[in-house]
């Protein structure tokens, strides 16, 4: 037979191995979520086998007349979702989103100013090796020292110096919430187009549990499958006046091909993010990043010299600071792992210890949330942490780990997927 067992059966054992993996296991990394069937269901369909260069009713390819309806279903509940007036659903992924996003604001050389990396923005926001930093002239705002939040008067002392053709406001690891209003206002003030990247934030956005960016900035870009829990891919929502330049920096700007069987599973994420039961999931998400955040201000992990950056959170993820403690995030990161957390570890700002160690963990609730977690088990998993980086090598991590295992037995993940 065709299936996946008989032709490779060594896949077959990978696709195992991580189902596996992630029933036995809590998955806290703040940029991941469990999509649900329907969206893996629209990833392994025939969709994949169809071309469909161009958009809905403009292909360069015959026999679109059914992708075309899932490309339209898609771009219309985007636009409905966050009340913008223009989405294209076709980037592939956040990166190829933002690439995009630059090419449309932008000319190769023109300026961009951005959160620093090392401060919690992301790689396209001016990397010096990702595309952003080698095709334009990077400019970068920080976190306040002793606050660790993003200062408006130093983006607009930055914006002031650097004159920057578009800014952009969005982050990879930042705990709480951005004013756009202001960026708005810095951004007409020097002539600046502004780009929210909420790539991490939109499923709190789309549930309505955090500011809505869409009204202030030019054009939004996003991923689908963090907070919104989508399939992996991006997606960009516009202005109309910016319509036209972003659809031709997607196609052929940027890609071929748009992959159909990705647009018809973000048309069912973007469905899916506009029910109730959504709004409830994202709360959840949010309050069990707030009680995590709580734990790890206890005594017992402060006095450890653990702490959480900017003292809490606002969204789905919590930042922990490392720089007094005897663990590094490496190995903070590799014993929530023996434990069968999995985060990853992250810079904190000033951080002293290179990009491979670092001196911090990003911790979020999304996935989690999605598995049916509420407040009493964010609790329960909350504390199992802050014993584990309290008391760092010293923990009984087969108790902490036995802990771990009756949680996920209780949430039951994928019940009877057959996957091949
Ligand atoms: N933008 C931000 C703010 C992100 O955090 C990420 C993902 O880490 C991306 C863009 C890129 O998304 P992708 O990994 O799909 O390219």
């Amino acid at each position: 037979n065709g299936s996946l067992s008989a032709v490779d059966p060594e896949i077959a054992a990978v696709l195992d191995a991580e189902l596996a993996r992630q029933r036995g296991t809590l998955e806290m990394i703040a940029s991941e979520n469990f999509v649900p069937r329907a969206v893996l269901q629209c990833q392994g369909s025939v969709l994949t086998n169809k071309y469909a260069e161009g958009y809905p009713g403009r292909r360069y390819y015959g026999g679109c007349e059914a992708v075309d309806v899932a490309e339209e279903l898609a771009r219309d509940r985007a636009k409905s979702l966050f009340g913008a007036e223009f989405a294209n659903v076709q980037p592939h992924s956040g990166a190829t989103a933002n690439a995009a996003v630059m090419h449309a604001l932008a000319q190769a050389g023109d300026k961009l100013l951005g959160l620093d990396l090392a401060h919690g923005g992301h790689l396209t926001h001016g990397m010096k090796l990702n595309f952003s930093g080698r095709l334009y002239d990077v400019a970068s705002y920080e976190v306040d020292p002793a606050t660790h939040v993003i200062d408006m008067d130093l983006v607009r002392k930055r914006a002031l110096e650097h004159r920057p053709e578009v800014i952009v406001a969005g982050w990879s690891a930042y705990p709480r919430q951005l004013d756009f209003a202001a960026f708005r206002s810095i951004a007409d003030e020097v002539g600046a187009k502004l780009w929210v990247d909420m790539a991490h934030f939109a499923g709190l956005v789309a549930a309505g549990l955090h500011p809505n960016p869409v009204e202030h900035a030019d054009v939004v870009s996003s991923t689908v499958h963090k907070t919104i829990g989508g399939p992996r891919s991006g997606f960009i929502l516009a202005k109309q006046e910016w319509a036209k330049k972003i659809n031709s920096a997607v196609f052929p700007g940027q890609q071929g091909g748009p992959l159909m069987h990705v647009v018809a599973a973000k048309a069912v994420a973007f469905k899916i993010a506009a029910s109730e039961e959504f709004r409830e999931r994202q709360q959840r998400t949010l309050d069990g990043a707030r009680v995590l955040a709580e734990r790890l201000a206890a005594q017992d992990v402060t006095e450890a010299g653990v702490s959480v950056l900017t003292g809490g959170t606002d969204v789905h993820l919590v930042l922990v600071d490392l720089r007094d403690s005897q663990l590094d995030g490496k190995q903070a990161e590799d014993l929530l792992h023996e434990i069968g957390i999995t985060v990853n570890r992250n810079a904190v700002p000033f951080d002293p210890r290179p990009p491979m160690v670092t001196s911090g963990l990003r911790i979020g609730t999304p996935a989690l949330a999605s598995r049916g977690f509420g407040e009493a088990e964010f609790r329960e998993v909350a504390d199992v942490i802050a014993i584990a980086l309290a008391q760092g090598a010293a923990a009984d991590v087969d108790s902490l780990r036995a802990r771990v295992q009756r949680l996920a037995d209780d949430f039951p993940l994928y019940e009877g997927l057959e996957q091949y």
